[in-house]
């Protein structure tokens, strides 16, 4: 039996794992709400009366609506349609889906696979989607019957003339957007900011974030990477986001321990097992919210060594956090530098 889960503390992981948000002066306003399993957080300044009337319900209207295409715990959502429907002809999709499909076909080929959106089956084998944990552990032919339905080379993206489809080459492919859902989120409530006229804000559903402009005290938006600890709001390294996406993943909060082991919620698709390397935690600055969340996952998959590697060679903006012995020790790629208000080794 497990004898704890996180799950439900990702209501609190907000401003555990991207602490910036807490250190916003009184006079920027502040609106919060509850969206796809997790918290969102809106901090813009300069607004006007009307903005800051009407901005919580239009906010709030975006996220349901993204959570109900985009979610494999609603019934009805497209998605789940999608999964559900055996057809193996393109169906269209919307220009949301095309994009967060396609960002995250990109990462899952950069990472060869460790990323991968079509994870689903072992995600919910092992109790980290909609079906309940486990009470054992499951067995090599349930791995193995769930490995069979997983792969990106069965998801094909097109952009045809009359517009974007997306096909599956086998019947049950079960395309799990937990991993980029937040990202994306997270970018089209900035675009909600910009279309509403606000040009100083810091937005964040779940772990992924993106700021633009400056707070009221005329300062860019700060953000801390937070310490792999059970403790709330200890930051290990501070950073300006300079207009940019930042996520993390880590699997110290969000586990369930069964049959002695701690079960991480981030899965080796090559393996079917939760990972269990020393990497703690990857966060990652990008352009966009939507590529931060992408890559963060497909990191921690891949553990320090590989991780470090691909940061370097594609010069990402990375900070990795690895347990050796008893002390977690840091690393930040040249890029991720760049971003640093307080480097440690300084
Ligand atoms: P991340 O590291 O960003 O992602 C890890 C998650 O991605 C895992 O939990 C798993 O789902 C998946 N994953 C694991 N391994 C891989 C891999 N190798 N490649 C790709 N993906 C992988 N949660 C609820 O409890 N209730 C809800 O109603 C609910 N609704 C949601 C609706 C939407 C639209 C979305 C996007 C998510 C929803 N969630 C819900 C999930 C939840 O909010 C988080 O997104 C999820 O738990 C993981 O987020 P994270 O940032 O903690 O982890």
């Amino acid at each position: 039996m497990p004898l704890f889960t996180f799950r439900h503390s990702l209501l609190l992981l907000l401003c555990a794992v991207l602490v910036g948000c807490e250190g916003a002066p009184p006079s920027d306003q502040v609106f919060q709400g509850k969206t796809m399993g997790t918290v969102w957080r809106v901090t813009a300044s300069g607004l006007s009366p009307e903005q800051a009337k009407q901005l919580p319900r239009l906010i709030q209207q975006r996220l349901d609506a993204d959570d109900q295409e985009l979610s494999t715990w609603k019934k009805d959502s497209w998605l789940t349609r999608f999964n559900q429907n055996p057809s193996l002809e393109p169906q269209p999709i919307s220009d949301n889906v095309a994009t967060i499909i396609s960002s995250a076909l990109y990462v899952g080929r950069m990472t060869e696979g460790a990323m991968d959106i079509t994870v689903g089956p072992l995600v919910n084998l092992w109790g980290f989607g909609p079906r309940a944990i486990p009470t054992h552990t499951p067995s090599v032919s349930q791995i193995s019957a769930a490995r069979d339905k997983v792969g990106l080379q069965h998801l094909t993206l097109s952009d045809t003339v009359s517009g974007n489809t997306l096909r599956k080459d086998i019947p049950d492919l079960y395309v799990d957007l937990s991993t980029v859902g937040e990202g994306f989120a997270a970018d089209h409530l900035a675009r909600l900011m910009e279309e509403q006229g606000v040009r100083n804000y810091l937005v964040s559903v779940g772990g992924a974030l993106i700021s633009r402009g400056q707070h009221q005290q005329g300062q860019p938006w700060r953000v801390a990477v937070q310490k792999p600890t059970d403790k709330f709001n200890q930051a290990q390294v501070i950073v300006d986001l300079q207009g940019h996406g930042i996520s993390t993943s880590g699997d110290y909060r969000n586990y369930y321990e069964l049959e002695g082991k701690r079960i991480s919620h981030i899965i080796d698709p090559s393996t079917g097992q939760p990972i269990e390397h020393h990497l703690v935690s990857a966060t990652v600055i990008a352009t966009t919210a939507l590529e931060a969340d992408a890559w963060d996952t497909g990191l921690m998959v891949l553990g320090t060594e590989k991780a470090k590697a691909l940061a370097n060679k594609l010069h990402l903006a990375v900070y990795l956090i690895t347990k050796q012995g008893d002390n977690f020790v840091g690393w930040a790629s040249p890029t991720f530098k760049t971003f640093l208000v307080n480097d440690p080794e300084k």
